[in-house]
């Protein structure tokens, strides 16, 4: 992953997953306890716990299927290696910059995350830190949280044609329960707080996604990607 200039990423090859660089992965042979019947101890067809009546033969590897040279290229779902990620912070390549919303914690917030970079729930802890004049201590230390974890290219960066750009920097919300941070593509960070700001609060969420639920659908995505007007 190379992180240029103009803010776009290019994309590099990393160690092929399957077979760790070595090209080899373990062969298949037929399971030793069912003898590829599949039967499990009292007979009843797949129960033995095998697949397909198979087990990996450490003993015989076969060429991975999955590269040719041990490289596989990345994807913009594959994590920023950590000290990358830490540098686009640390070198403000990624701005970082707070605004407080006097509000709970949203439904995502709290449960689901869908778009969060960073966040959590202290229950209002940070708030009273921020209101008892510690602010340049809470906005230094959510820094350090921020560029310490690590995250999918994704959460930082989308495709733009046949290219993947970088945020224009992210937004934190220190709001009473906490605090969540997010990826603006643009400068200006209002409407990604706007947004952020009119997610169903968590009791209504709560409501919603169980109403959802009764009807069979996935209430709780749903309450998560809600809005209120
Ligand atoms: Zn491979
Ligand atoms: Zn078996």
């Amino acid at each position: 992953m190379l992180f240029n200039a103009d803010r776009t990423v290019t994309l590099q090859t990393r160690t092929c997953i399957h077979c760790q660089g070595t090209c080899k992965v373990a062969g298949e042979k037929k399971c030793p306890k069912c003898k590829g019947t599949t039967r499990g101890p009292r007979g009843g067809l797949g129960r033995c716990g095998c697949f397909r009546g198979m087990v990996p033969d450490f003993d015989n590897k076969v060429p991975c299927t999955n590269c040719t040279d041990g490289q596989e290229p990345e994807t913009i779902t594959d994590s920023v290696p950590k000290e990358q990620y830490r540098a686009l912070f640390a070198s403000n390549t990624i701005p970082i910059e707070f605004t407080e919303a006097n509000r709970g914690s949203s439904f995502n917030e709290s449960l689901i995350g869908l778009g969060l970079v960073a966040g959590i729930q202290d229950y209002g802890t940070i708030w009273d830190r921020l209101h008892r004049g510690e602010e340049l201590d809470v906005h230094n230390e959510i820094r350090e949280d921020i560029a310490n974890g690590w995250n999918q290219l994704c959460k930082i960066a989308r495709k733009d044609g046949d290219k993947i750009r970088l945020c224009a920097k992210l937004v934190v919300i220190l709001h009473r329960g906490g605090y969540s941070a997010r990826a603006s593509f643009t400068d200006d960070t209002t409407a990604v707080v706007k947004a952020a700001n009119s997610e169903l609060p968590e009791s209504a969420g709560m409501a919603y996604g169980t109403r959802m639920a009764e009807q069979g659908l996935n209430g709780t995505l749903l309450a998560a990607s809600a809005h209120t007007q």
